[in-house]
């Protein structure tokens, strides 16, 4: 739910007082001055129930018609959503700490055991764009050792994803599933059918098709973690009951994923890469053709 017109932007490193900050952009009962709602009162504000109540217009995340997001010279946010940055973490890095949370939460969700996880024997990422790699890279950090496999579709994507540290690049989720011994079949209607995979998928796409793949990409049991958004309405969900797969949907991050974020960002070297394009916010239609056209990873505004 969102209220327009709105400056945009929910990705923000920010200056507090000659300090960096970076700024958890939920709007929740916290910012609309309201008694907490069940979900806010469990510690998952992402969830919250009053996102089109209280004294603010509607809005889910960074910006709604009565408060602007971060492609701005200043902004108004709340003093719990303010964290400082550890001043060994570059610009470039500190700036991503908003969608390193979404994987963060994300991982947490399909894979978290109590404080810590208990991975999947091998991992397929499908989908080498920003989430992609920050999945990637958060996976290493966090400790998955295991094969970590990756769909990209672009060379530099490929070059970055095996940087950060997957192991295998493939151009096709297919390709990694027959890489991962997986074996297929032609049904009598003719659709496709596989057995075996990966025992953990995460679809990091957002792309037409990219749940399906997933959904076939997944071992018997396994687990699939849904971070893009899925681009199609219509799914398939027949893999899901008769090869018994989890579906972890996964939305933004709680208060607690957000500053467990920025307690690792020292720790996450390289991502500062995802950077490609940096503009003034004047040149803001340059900066917009470059991300919708996709010849960079990330664009971010300098103000
Ligand atoms: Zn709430």
């Amino acid at each position: 739910m969102f209220s327009f017109p709105a400056v945009l932007g929910h990705e923000v490193l920010a200056e507090l007082g000659g300090v960096r900050v970076v700024v958890n952009p939920l709007l929740s009962c916290l910012e609309r001055g309201l008694p907490d709602c069940p979900a806010c009162a469990r510690g998952d504000d992402h969830l919250c129930e009053n996102v089109a109540e209280g004294s603010l217009a509607p809005g889910m995340l960074g910006f709604c018609r009565d408060l602007g997001g971060g492609w701005a010279e200043r902004m108004v946010a709340h003093r719990e959503r303010i964290f400082p940055v550890d001043e060994r973490v570059p610009d470039e890095r500190a700036v991503l700490a908003e969608p390193i949370a979404v994987v963060l939460h994300g991982l947490r969700q399909a894979w978290g055991r109590g404080d810590g996880f208990e991975w999947p024997s091998r991992l397929l990422v499908i989908g080498a764009g920003s989430i992609g790699l920050l999945a990637i890279r958060l996976l290493r950090t966090l400790g998955y050792a295991g094969p970590l496999y990756a769909v990209a579709r672009h060379p530099r994507q490929a070059e970055l994803a095996q940087r950060l540290g997957a192991s295998q690049i493939f151009s096709s989720a297919q390709a990694a599933q027959q890489a991962a011994g997986a074996r297929r079949y032609q049904g009598i209607l003719g659709a496709t059918s596989w057995r075996g995979g990966f025992e953990g998928v995460i679809e990091a796409s957002g792309s037409p098709g990219g749940l399906q793949q997933a959904s076939w990409a997944v071992r018997e049991g396994g687990r699939v973690l849904l971070l893009g958004a899925p681009a199609t309405a219509f799914h398939d969900f027949s893999p899901y009951w008769f090869r018994e797969i989890g579906l972890f949907g996964s939305y933004t991050y709680s208060w607690d994923d957000f500053a467990q974020t920025v307690k690792l960002l020292p720790e996450l070297e390289g991502l500062e890469a995802l950077v490609t394009h940096r503009f003034p916010l004047e040149a803001w239609p340059d900066a917009l053709q470059t991300a919708v056209r996709r010849r960079g990873i990330k664009v971010v505004f300098k103000p």
